[in-house]
């Protein structure tokens, strides 16, 4: 059991998000109950339950998921490259360990085979238990899980994916090599022909160096990239983007093939509109 940070976060029945990633600014939750507290071999682990907002997964004191407004990013982060391809069968997460994108991932009825690769065993175990809506896609037996660090895992993986989606937190202790080109170049060349990738791209209000980075970066290797993003209330400044690639130069990215069954925010117009950007984030994509 840890602690230490944990109790420097919750003061008073509040949890509060303080980090450097987001100066000046903290998301607090009112905290009714600890669920759990550890410190695993990447992060400290915090699960508690929130008294108006659902279970709150709590990651170095970063949140990762409130079961109140998950949806939105999962369902986002999930549809996007996959609604836009013309048959994904084949689909692995990068991160990902509370499940919420393996979830919507399985809502795809093409997708014959999804495998999971986080760093850390102790994430889809706390799910399982206090997560387990999000999780609920782990029992699927089209899935499959890999333990142990994305970027070593696709080493060795040559044009085996129709879509990868890095569902990773935030660029600083393991996820840090997640946001640099050798991965993105990784990632290249585990697509199948055609394949498209989605990454967590941070948020348009606070991150624009970084989206620049990551869409110059991402535009030298695929034909097509390009940014979104969505409205999510619990993490920092309300809204978090996503990148998108594909290696097919004629995918519209914006335009859904299908629709997607069981959704709660993702529809065929949120989709298209996701795509398009207030006039300050807009100028940073277009200069990269
Ligand atoms: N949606 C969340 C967010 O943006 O805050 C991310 C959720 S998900 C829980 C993030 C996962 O990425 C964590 O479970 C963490 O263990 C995993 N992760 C971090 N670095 C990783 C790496 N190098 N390889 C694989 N998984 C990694």
């Amino acid at each position: 059991m840890s602690g230490e940070l944990t109790h420097r976060l919750i003061e008073n029945g509040w949890f509060k998000e303080v980090s450097e990633q987001w100066p000046g600014e903290a998301m607090t939750l009112r905290v009714e109950k600890i669920l759990h507290m550890e410190q695993s071999l990447y992060q400290d682990v915090l699960v508690f339950k929130s008294t108006n907002h659902g279970n709150v997964l709590v990651l170095d004191g970063a949140i990762q998921c409130v079961e109140h407004d998950e949806f939105s990013y999962q369902e986002m982060i999930a549809h996007l490259p996959l609604a836009s391809h013309p048959n994904p069968v084949s689909v692995l997460v990068i991160g990902g360990g509370d499940g919420g994108v393996l979830r919507e991932v399985l809502k795809h009825p093409s997708v014959k085979s999804a495998v999971l690769c986080d760093i850390d065993e102790a994430v889809p175990r706390v799910s399982k238990q206090f997560l387990p809506h999000m999780a609920a896609g782990f029992d699927d037996p089209r899935v499959t899980v890999h333990i142990g660090d994305g970027f070593k895992f696709l080493d060795d993986k040559k044009a085996e994916f129709d879509v990868i989606i890095t569902d990773s937190s935030d660029p600083v202790g393991p996820a840090n090599s997640l946001f640099e080109k050798p991965y993105f170049q990784l990632l290249k060349e585990s697509l199948k022909p055609g394949g498209s990738i989605s990454t967590q791209g941070e948020c348009i209000w606070l991150h624009l160096p970084l989206i620049n980075d990551l869409m110059t970066m991402t535009r030298g290797l695929f034909p097509v990239a390009e940014f979104a993003y969505t409205s999510i209330p619990t993490y920092p400044s309300g809204t978090i983007g996503f990148v998108v690639c594909t290696l097919d130069e004629n995918r519209d990215l914006r335009t859904p093939l299908r629709d997607v069954k069981n959704v709660r925010y993702w529809n065929k117009q949120v989709h298209k509109q996701a795509f398009t950007l207030p006039t300050f984030a807009q100028k940073v994509v277009d200069a990269a």
